[in-house]
């Protein structure tokens, strides 16, 4: 299968290209060049199929040209160690919870899937060479990258994150565990990072010294393999006999999630509509209401993660829908919360139904709950496990949050991180003095 640039100007390219490179030459996001629908048996046996097997099929669809299927099938379970269970929250309301993996969200499927695919694509080369990927994150990608790639050979990863303004708990996800894992602490901003990461890839003589990627979720073998859990999800509603009318929420900031559900749905999953629920940083809901897309720089909340100005995936949506803003608004509603909102909201539903929402799923389960018609079903989904935003959670409800075993091991861990300005000249040299 051919993955063409969503901008048009840049040659199409094979899955192992798409993956090594990340973003095109020409600044676009890759596209699969077809999205196969799934046969209608396929639906009609899903409810007897487990993750593994619903996930291979998906799997199938995209890569099954390019990778046999013994491999690929491998590469799906290796990276579904962790279920993905719906769990009722109320009447038709279902948290479809993605925070049972290493480091509790969901961007460990993302993250997990792609180091195993990368690693694939190197062996088959031979696997002389090895491949160094940069990271910048805010947080919650850098954890679920460098852990997704821990020990994975042929590759190295470099995280970069801004100096003080992570949490504890996110940092030590991804300072802690040494092996092929170097984090960097930057004088800076996230921003400063994205800003030394994007300047890496466009130094000539820095990628003729060394073979860099990116594992941000613009890049395919991130982004597609998040379709797997909606139809897990779908599976699972069907078992319990609520499969008519359903909708998916989803808490968003790069739009990487709620376009691989889109892509679920292009393959046939029986969905009626999507809602993206968003923190005050709307740029998306102002797109629906008004026909216009306006980044702008994001503001911060408590749903940090989807702080979020101007979309990467945005991209992307405007491909799959001929850059319609009718067209979209068919398919997609739109919500936003304040951080004022997004307490009421944990508070109310723990008070009310003992369910414990993290900030993101908080805007999630409300954008279903303002929205959802009588005959519909809903699925938000439950992108992090509260415990990772503690004390936040913990202000609100005013109650201890349980700590996973998963998590306080990574707080047991010795912080090890190597200071940089964000200056790219120093950053230039660290990675030459890497060679
Ligand atoms: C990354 C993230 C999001 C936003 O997902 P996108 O794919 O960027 O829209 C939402 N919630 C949590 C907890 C995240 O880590």
């Amino acid at each position: 299968m051919k993955y063409y640039s969503t901008n048009h100007r840049a040659p199409e390219v094979s899955l192992a290209e798409a993956v090594k490179k990340g973003l095109a030459p020409d600044k676009g996001l890759y596209m699969p060049e077809r999205i196969g629908r799934l046969p209608e048996e396929f639906f009609g046996n899903i409810a007897d199929m487990d993750f593994h097997g619903i996930a291979t099929a998906v799997a199938e669809k995209f890569f099954g040209e390019d990778i046999p299927s013994e491999d690929l099938k491998k590469i799906v379970c290796d990276t579904l160690n962790f279920d993905t269970p719906i769990v009722n929250v109320h009447d038709r309301i279902w948290s479809l919870e993605l925070f049972h993996g290493p480091t509790l969200a969901f961007k460990d499927v993302g993250g997990r899937f792609m180091a195993r695919m990368l690693s694939y694509f190197i062996a088959q080369e031979g696997g002389t060479g090895k491949v160094t990927v940069l990271v910048a994150t805010s947080g919650d990608t850098g954890s679920a990258v460098a852990n997704g790639f821990l020990g994975v050979d042929g590759i190295d990863v470099i995280v970069l994150y801004p100096e003080g303004k992570v949490s504890e708990i996110q940092e030590k996800q991804f300072t802690t565990l040494g092996k092929n894992i170097t984090a960097l602490e930057v004088a800076g901003n996230f921003d400063d990072c994205q800003r030394l990461v994007k300047s890496a890839f466009m130094d000539q003589d820095l990628n003729r010294m060394l073979t860099l990627t990116s594992a941000n979720s613009i890049n395919v073998a991130r982004f597609l393999p998040q379709a797997f859990y909606y139809f897990n999800a779908y599976a699972q509603l069907k078992r319990a006999g609520k499969a008519d009318n359903v909708v998916f929420c989803v808490p968003s900031g790069n739009f990487g999630n709620i376009t691989a559900g889109l892509i679920a749905w292009r393959m046939g999953l029986p969905v009626k509509r999507f809602i993206a629920a968003n923190n005050r940083n709307d740029v998306f809901l102002e797109y629906l209401r008004t026909g216009i897309y306006s980044p702008r720089a994001s503001v911060r909340t408590i749903a940090n993660a989807m702080d979020v100005g101007d979309p990467s995936n945005f991209a992307r949506v405007m491909d799959l829908y001929g850059n319609s803003v009718e067209a979209v608004r068919k398919d997609i509603g739109g919500c936003r919360y304040t951080d004022d909102e997004i307490r009421d909201t944990i508070a109310t539903v723990y008070g009310k139904y003992g369910y414990l929402l993290d900030p993101h799923g908080a805007c999630g389960y409300q954008g279903l709950a303002d929205n959802l018609g009588d005959d519909e079903n809903g699925i938000f989904l439950e992108t992090a496990h509260p415990a990772k935003f503690k004390d936040t959670v913990e202000d609100i409800i005013h109650k201890d949050v349980d700590i996973p075993q998963r998590l306080r091991d990574f707080m047991a861990g010795e912080k090890k991180s190597i200071r940089i300005s964000s200056d790219f000249d120093d950053f230039r040299q660290y990675l030459e003095s890497r060679n």
